[in-house]
């Protein structure tokens, strides 16, 4: 059921989100790899899809959730354990040359300084992708930020006007007094490094960015994705605390195309998908559509929330990217 759109997706797109979305897209968080870049067995959802997703294959699987829109994007490997990251990063730089494309190089904590800004400068990239499975810390879900994002590493982000894209951990992220600490020091010592905060800073439970976000207010060097997110609450309290500029669509591609939700659940979050759920018990004629759909219209209930406008609508789908990245 991942990787397929179904007759029942396309008419929720049909009927809440083509007036949504506007015509120009700038997915600010995606992943294209190849299924060799692992070592040994490749992520579930990877192997269930095509062994190649370079930038064309992602474009074609894009416009399955949204049809008819020109998306440009910034896109990285796909981090694992197993992942080969001279394989992935030189595919990456490959595919970030089509018009349209940035990339992202994949880092590890254990990668010299100098080494990633000599990749960085040689193969183009415009930021890093730091991931906790590559953390010091085990285990690496509890992982202080810099054990998979050593201050060093940020210093050379600072000096090249480098994004990067910060997926955060521990059980309440952004409600978590040491990543606040972390997150305020870096972004105040290193103001030329972009902090980009994956999924809304994790909010796949809203209520920990609730509690956490007025810990970032004021700081003009860090943007949020809504990358997967499918509760409201995390982009209002960022759209309200940080304002809508720096608040980015992204997709999470191939994430995008796995059927289920991630709901807030007690003080933790929950994907649920048709294999650990029991549909049929439902009281109603319960069906899953696509994370990549539940996203956007999650993201449409934020903005009816927020009160926000077209022209601030258009802002999160690709004004605030196209100024991040100084696209036209
Ligand atoms: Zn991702």
């Amino acid at each position: 059921m991942d990787w397929q759109l179904l007759d029942r997706d396309r008419e929720i797109w049909e009927r809440e989100l083509a007036s949504f979305v506007p015509p120009r897209v700038f997915d600010s968080h995606l992943h294209l790899y190849e299924l060799s870049h692992f070592n040994g067995p490749a992520p579930g959802l990877c192997a269930k899809g095509p062994s190649s997703v370079g930038w064309a294959e992602f474009q074609k699987r894009i416009a399955e959730i949204m049809p008819d829109r020109e998306v440009t994007g910034l896109a990285f490997g796909f981090p694992t354990p197993t992942v080969d990251f001279k394989v992935a990063n030189d595919f990456l730089a490959r595919e970030a040359k089509h018009p349209g494309a940035l990339g992202q190089m994949l880092i590890h904590p254990a990668m010299d300084p100098e080494f990633i800004r000599e990749t960085v400068q040689r193969d183009g990239f415009v930021g890093l992708k730091p991931y906790h499975v590559f953390a010091t810390e085990k285990p690496t879900f509890d992982a202080h930020i810099p054990s998979f994002l050593p201050e060093e590493q940020v210093r050379v982000a600072h000096e090249l006007g480098l994004s990067i894209t910060l997926h955060i951990v521990r059980s309440s992220a952004l409600a978590d007094p040491s990543n606040q600490e972390v997150l305020r020091r870096y972004a105040t010592k290193y103001p030329n490094a972009r902090m980009i905060l994956a999924h809304a800073a994790r909010g796949f439970n809203p209520h920990h960015t609730v509690l956490g976000i007025e810990s970032l207010r004021g700081l003009n060097n860090v943007w949020f994705d809504s990358s997967a997110v499918t509760d409201s609450g995390a982009y209002e309290a960022i759209i309200r605390v940080m304002g809508h500029r720096q608040l980015m669509y992204g997709s999470d591609f191939p994430v995008s195309h796995i059927r289920g939700r991630c709901v807030g659940l007690g003080d933790n979050f929950l994907w649920l998908t048709p294999d650990n759920t029991k549909l049929d018990a439902a009281y109603a004629n319960v069906q899953f559509t696509l994370v990549g759909i539940e996203s956007l219209r999650t993201l449409k209930i934020a903005a009816l929330g927020c009160g926000l406008s077209d022209e601030q609508v258009e802002d999160v789908f690709i004004g605030n990217g196209a100024k991040l990245f100084g696209l036209h």
